[in-house]
């Protein structure tokens, strides 16, 4: 039976990546009914809003949606379609892999490395005070009162808010990851020695969850210490259990250490619905020109083809993808080739029907 799949190709490079992981998807045999749905700057010019509820609508039908980046404009008043999609979806995990490809260059040794980030809470709730609004004197007031400090006149103010449930549910659920896939060991980063009411929640929570979990290896660090052993040594880290921004970061970073953001794919998981999107953005400076790289948006392809219980065909993706980087001849410039995105699509697809 055909998948029904929601696809949101997003803008900038979206389209391009969406078409290439299509093509690539389908030579795997299995059949998917796309449901195309387009959202981002384009349609909030044309509907009003750039997260029509059409979109939403079209995923609780569907349930899985792969979904190209969209931009976030900065100042115009509209939340981000990325982090409304997670927080209207309640998709609450975001599981970024990040793993040393063959034939792609690094400075460490081979790494496998998985990002779990609290998608919903934290700086990204989007509880925000314009500077210089009514609301924002009104805070301040509040804020002097209630615990005498002095928030200055001309600051914009973000509120962190970390709770308990949401904070269970994501360790629970990274527990259950590392448990699943046989991973060595969880790092959880905090900042809990200055954040004691938020990143202290998340820290807390996680060592109570702890107590339940005892075959799961399990260590807490100060996020810029882990940050450190990022650089410095990366190999010695396995799965990444941060809050909302510090996931965000360290997500690239992970991206970053095994050949760029043109590689790292990403799931945003809730108890009802799945996002599969690559962990870029929506690159301007080379849309349009056939550059783009799309083997984040085809594994992230891969990782959806999981979730749907189509082991064989993600195992036949994630083998072209290993296959065309090592040849080296059919890929894109930020892997030192010179070939284009369709190109390299074609290259995949061919890969992917010769194991099938
Ligand atoms: P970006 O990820 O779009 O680009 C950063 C750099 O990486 C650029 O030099 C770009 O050319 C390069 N790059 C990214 N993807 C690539 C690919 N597939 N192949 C080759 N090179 C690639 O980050 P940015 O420039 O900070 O953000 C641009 C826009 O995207 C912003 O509006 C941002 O908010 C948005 N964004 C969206 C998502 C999403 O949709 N989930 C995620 C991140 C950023």
């Amino acid at each position: 039976m055909a998948h029904l799949v929601t696809l949101i190709p997003g803008d900038g490079i979206g389209p391009e990546v969406a078409h290439a992981t299509r093509i690539v998807l389908e030579a795997t045999g299995v059949e998917f009914r796309w449901d195309v749905q387009e959202a981002g700057a384009a349609v909030m010019e044309r509907e009003g809003t750039p997260l029509p509820e059409r979109v939403l609508a079209s995923i609780r039908r569907s349930r899985a949606a792969l979904k190209g980046p969209i931009t976030t404009p900065v100042g115009t008043g509209f939340r981000s379609v990325n982090v409304a999609l997670r927080q209207d979806l309640d998709l609450f995990a975001a599981v970024r892999p990040s793993r040393s490809l063959p034939g792609v260059r690094t400075h460490h040794p081979p790494l496998d490395l998985v990002v779990i980030r609290e998608n919903t809470e934290d700086l990204y709730a989007g509880i925000e005070f314009e500077v210089g609004s009514p609301q924002a004197a009104r805070l301040r007031d509040l804020l002097q009162e209630l615990d005498g400090v002095q928030v200055p006149q001309d600051a914009g103010v973000t509120v962190k808010p970390i709770s308990v449930t949401g904070t269970r549910r994501i360790v629970q659920f990274a527990f259950d990851f590392a448990r699943r896939g046989r991973r060595r060991n969880i790092t959880l980063g905090h900042k809990a020695n200055i954040m004691w009411y938020s990143d202290g929640v998340f820290l807390a929570t996680a060592l109570q969850e702890r107590a339940a979990n005892p075959d799961v290896d399990f260590l807490a660090m100060e996020v810029d210490e882990l940050a450190m052993w990022l650089a410095w040594e990366p190999e010695t880290l396995d799965v990444i259990l941060v809050p909302n921004l510090y996931g965000d970061i360290l997500s690239d970073v992970c991206a970053g250490l095994v050949g760029g953001l043109g590689l790292a794919p990403g799931a945003n998981l809730g108890w009802e619905y799945a996002v599969f999107e690559p962990a870029h953005g929506s690159a301007p400076d080379i849309a349009g020109r056939g550059l783009a790289d799309p083997v984040a948006m085809v594994l992230s392809g891969a990782l959806m083809l999981r979730h749907l219980s189509e082991q064989d065909a993600a195992g036949a993706v994630d083998v072209a993808v290993a296959r065309v980087l090592a040849e080296g001849t059919h890929v894109t410039p930020d892997l030192g080739g010179n070939g284009s995105t369709d190109e390299m699509a074609k290259a995949l697809a061919t890969q992917v029907r010769s194991t099938r």
